[in-house]
């Protein structure tokens, strides 16, 4: 041991590629022996059936074919189509499914996110129904959507959800519907029969589905307002299920332009009706529907994105070592034939910045699926606790809950106290009880961490992922690449588009990020990073706390500033500050749960018998992972927020010229947070280097985990 407390030995190594135990321990499911079989299963579909449907060139094509119907089988046989239906109706999983999902989106998309898309678009088509449907809606629909067992004579129901139109191109607004629904026939005293007309644009499953959930406005004074609705093949009139989208990602899973013109019961209007003076008013507005659906769906493509970085790792370090081999005078033993590419630190790190994206957009989506799956119970509760106080309906709810954000913020501000008083955990039990405080702590958390995820991981994702295809050289981009990095590459691009591209997710953060309540959570954060750096060094967490320091003050600052005109800068319409100040707060949420679920394996790893041989280098190598991503997302968030202080204040006089200090006096913290964040970059590149050390020696298994 050294005078300063180092040592003179050199650090452990990361032996072999993180494996299951490494997974569960950081994603949290060690103890859920149901998900870890589901994974298992997931994943030899994946690494089997759908690697050989992509390898035999099943892409090539964007008509809807039997081998990719037939993947779809598989996932009956595997237990896939089933995972997400609950077990009243013929699922096996008990309990709430975001979380399990997202695990088998993950397997789905480590080979192809088109194959996990169409396993995810049929649980979208359930959603509308599962979350606002009638008993009797829920009762059919889910039953026909489990595959029939063993002595069972009956066909299995796949579905797809409509909401997007070709007006004129497609259009994910919600405010803008062309769909109709009108009354065709209303008999007295019976119920009335609609006629729907919808054109949809890019439809996922419309090769295969046998029913759609579709978004309509009303085209009849009859029919108050939009709904959704339930459409099926055999319904009198037109189901056109039209061209197939001449698409460049995500093949093996079917799109279309359908056109839908058919007779349905007004039954089929999701969540029911009430008659009133002769009209029929829908219980929910497709709005509504499409609200509670988005809100648990979007965590799903985030992490098929980060699965992709994930994935490129492996196929990777395999082709840098193996480069050179077989060249004239380049033999076995010497350091190009073992090392090939990977002597140079370019090809090393590159690498661990492409894994360390992966890892952070994984830790984030993962836990947002978590949260999600606390959801349900808790805003049953709540409506529960205001019911009984007599508070029904949109406008007296908001108001009843913001009533109680103070509340809220307070419990966030105890939950993360390390010695509370008694007298503070009494108010904290008495906070955490109280059905309404929880509602609002986690709608507030959720309406952050899921834009958060589906914006960065995926938008970020693709970026990285374009770095894995360019570590191939020009095989990255061919069809015989291994681990199909090109394919994965413009398959993310879709992640990033469909349920909302990346405008709709920073419109929501650039509401939600600066409630009260979230900001409470955000500076609990910072507090805890403090700790994390005191009690774990190597971790970076210091970096990012002030990162977070540095963009939490910017956003003070940015919500009262004027621009050179005396403009506010912190506007609803001033996309311009807002949206880069999301984009940066979403590169601060991800890291942050990357070091949460860094500590859980420097934590739970060493327990973990499976573990103990490697535990040091696996640690040590995982921490080091996290020190470089705290470093650059510090780098990226801090630099947005420098542009957004400085960049809309005057320019000087003389072009060139750098303002007195005078100048800047109002934004003096700023330049001190600023200093403070590059300071503590310190060490952020020896850890690199020590990272580095590992991936050129890890272990690697003499076969791609999908040989096809
Ligand atoms: C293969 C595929 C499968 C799909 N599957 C389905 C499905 O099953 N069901 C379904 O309903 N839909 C589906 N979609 C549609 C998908 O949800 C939309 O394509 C997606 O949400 C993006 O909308 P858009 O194409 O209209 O793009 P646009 O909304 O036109 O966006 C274009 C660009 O403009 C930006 N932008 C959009 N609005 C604004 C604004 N107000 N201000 C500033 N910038 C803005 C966007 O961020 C984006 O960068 C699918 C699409 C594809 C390609």
């Amino acid at each position: 041991m050294n005078q300063d407390g180092s040592s003179n030995q050199p650090p452990a190594l990361l032996q072999t590629l993180p494996g299951d135990d490494v997974r569960q321990i950081m994603w949290r499911f060690a103890e859920r022996f149901d998900y870890q079989m589901v994974v298992q299963s997931a994943r030899a579909v994946a690494r089997g059936p759908v690697a050989r449907a992509v390898a035999k060139g099943a892409r090539n094509t964007h008509e809807w074919t039997e081998d990719k119907a037939a993947l779809l089988t598989e996932f009956d046989v595997a237990g896939i189509t089933a995972a997400s239906i609950d077990p009243e109706f013929g699922g096996f999983l008990e309990g709430p499914k975001n979380f399990v999902l997202g695990l088998l989106a993950f397997e789905l998309a480590w080979v192809d996110a088109g194959s996990g898309t169409s396993s995810m678009a049929n649980t979208l088509a359930l959603a509308p129904i599962h979350e606002r449907g009638t008993p009797e809606q829920k009762q059919k629909y889910m039953s026909a959507s489990v595959p029939p067992q063993p002595g069972e004579d009956r066909k299995i129901w796949r579905g797809a959800f409509a909401l997007t139109e070709s007006i004129p191109y497609v259009g994910v607004d919600t405010g803008v519907l062309s769909g109709r629904v009108r009354v065709t026939e209303w008999r007295d005293g019976e119920e009335p029969l609609l006629h729907v007309d919808k054109r949809g644009r890019f439809i996922t499953n419309m090769g295969s589905a046998n029913f759609v959930t579709a978004a309509v406005d009303s085209g009849d004074p009859r029919i108050k307002g939009s709904c959704m609705i339930i459409l099926e093949e055999t319904d009198p009139g037109t189901w056109d299920r039209g061209i197939p989208t001449k698409k460049l990602a995500h093949q093996l899973s079917s799109t279309r332009d359908p056109v839908f013109s058919l007779q349905v019961p007004a039954s089929r209007i999701i969540g029911g009706y009430t008659v009133k003076d002769g009209v029929i008013i829908p219980n929910y507005s497709h709005a509504d529907v499409i609200e509670a659906v988005f809100t648990r769906t979007r965590a799903t493509p985030a992490i098929m994105t980060s699965a992709k970085l994930l994935s490129a790792v492996e196929p990777v370090i395999r082709y840098h070592r193996r480069r050179f081999r077989g060249a004239a005078g380049i033999t076995e033993g010497t350091p190009r034939f073992d090392m090939g590419l990977q002597q140079k630190e370019d090809a090393l790190h590159r690498l661990l910045d492409v894994w360390a994206a992966g890892e952070a957009g994984a830790s984030l989506g993962f836990e947002t699926s978590r949260l999600l799956d606390t959801y349900d119970a808790i805003e049953k509760a709540k409506a529960q606790v205001l019911a009984q106080q007599g508070i029904a309906g949109g406008r007296a709810e908001l108001k009843a809950l913001r009533a109680r954000e103070k509340d809220a913020a307070e419990y966030v501000a105890l939950a993360y106290k390390r010695s509370p008083t008694a007298e503070e955990s009494a108010r904290l039990a008495a906070l955490d009880a109280d059905a309404v405080v929880k509602f609002i702590v986690t709608e507030s958390l959720s309406s952050v961490l899921i834009p958060s995820a589906k914006l960065w991981n995926t938008g970020h994702g693709v970026n990285m992922m374009r770095e894995a295809v360019s570590m191939m050289g020009g095989y990255g981009i061919t069809e015989d690449c291994p681990g199909f990095l090109g394919t994965k590459w413009i398959d993310g691009q879709l992640e990033a588009t469909y349920e909302g591209p990346e405008v709709v997710q920073r419109r929501q953060l650039s509401v939600t990020m600066s409630r009260p309540i979230f900001l409470q959570q955000f500076q609990q954060w910072i507090a805890h990073l403090r700790e994390v750096a005191r009690a774990h060094p190597t971790l970076g967490a210091g970096t990012l706390a002030s990162a977070m320091e540095l963009w939490f003050w910017s956003r003070e600052h940015l919500s009262s500033a004027k621009d050179a005109h005396g403009r506010d800068l912190y506007s609803n319409q001033r996309h311009g500050v807002t949206y880069p100040l999301a984009d940066a707060l979403a590169w601060l949420v991800a890291t942050y749960h990357l070091v949460l679920d860094v500590i859980e394996l420097k934590q739970k790893g060493p327990e973990n018998a499976a573990l103990a041989e490697g535990i040091d280098g696996l640690v040590s190598f995982y921490s080091d992972l996290t020190h470089i991503h705290c470093a650059t997302a510090a780098g990226e968030a801090t630099r947005i927020c420098a542009e957004l202080v400085f960049g809309y204040r005057a320019e000087p006089e003389a072009p060139g010229s750098v303002p007195g200090a005078d100048a800047f006096s109002d934004v003096a913290p700023f330049v001190a947070l600023r200093t403070k964040v590059d300071a503590s970059l310190a060490g952020s590149k020896l850890a690199k280097d020590r990272a580095a050390e590992s991936l050129a020696h890890v272990m690697i298994p003499e076969v791609l985990d999908y040989p096809v």
